[in-house]
């Protein structure tokens, strides 16, 4: 079920004060509107009724997919480490995510049903090669689609505003699930952070099998 809560919101521009709706749980299935807001990363967006001024909120919620079998705490303040999942996504994939980038991201590796710690690695391998192709320090990829044998990541530069897109081979990824067979990778109970950096642990622990 999707649970919405009616917000008093006063616009720090005009002063007017209006109703702000926010979810503290949000049930794909039932509510696939919710779900497009989300893949739109407009979900936070909030417009001033009056002086049209616009923002964009950030709040904590729960997004589930019980059709798919997964849940995803979207916590823009990062404290969602303290949250337990109830007896019902028990055997559900849990993951934490801290915006709506990230929240689509594993929406779409999800919903394709790929195992998004292999897409981490897959991740973590190619923004090495690009960060060397491009010298630069940072990047950040997310995963865009699947298209025939490729895999396609939208890869975000520094100072770029656009991302640019590269693909990998399928074998990276089966190769990368390989890995997590390897280091008998098992999902934790709890809600995890499957990141860059959850990438990195897990490549560090395969070099020193
Ligand atoms: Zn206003």
């Amino acid at each position: 079920m999707s649970t919405e809560v009616i917000k008093e919101i006063i616009c720090p521009q005009c002063g007017e004060s209006q109703k702000y709706r926010l979810y503290a749980s949000i049930n794909a299935q039932e509510n696939p509107e919710l779900k497009q807001q989300v893949l739109e990363e407009t979900l936070f967006d909030w417009r001033c009724d009056r002086c049209n001024y616009f923002a964009a909120m950030a709040y904590p919620f729960l997004y589930s997919d019980p059709e798919k079998r997964y849940v995803i705490c979207v916590t823009p303040a990062g404290n969602g480490r303290a949250l337990e999942p109830t007896a019902a996504v028990k055997d559900f994939t849990k993951r934490i995510v801290k915006n709506l980038p990230e929240l689509k991201e594993k929406i779409l590796m999800l919903d394709a049903g790929y195992d998004d710690i292999a897409i981490e690695l897959v991740k973590n391998a190619l923004c090495g090669i690009i960060k060397n192709t491009y010298q630069v320090n940072r990047v950040h990829a997310y995963f865009s689609r699947v298209d025939q044998e490729e895999m396609e990541f939208a890869i975000f530069l520094p100072q770029k505003e656009a991302p640019v897109y590269h693909s990998t081979k399928l074998d990276v990824y089966k190769q990368s699930q390989e890995v997590l067979r390897a280091l008998d990778y098992a999902e934790p109970a709890e809600f995890l952070r499957a990141d860059a950096r959850l990438a990195r642990r897990l490549i560090e622990n395969y070099q020193n099998i």
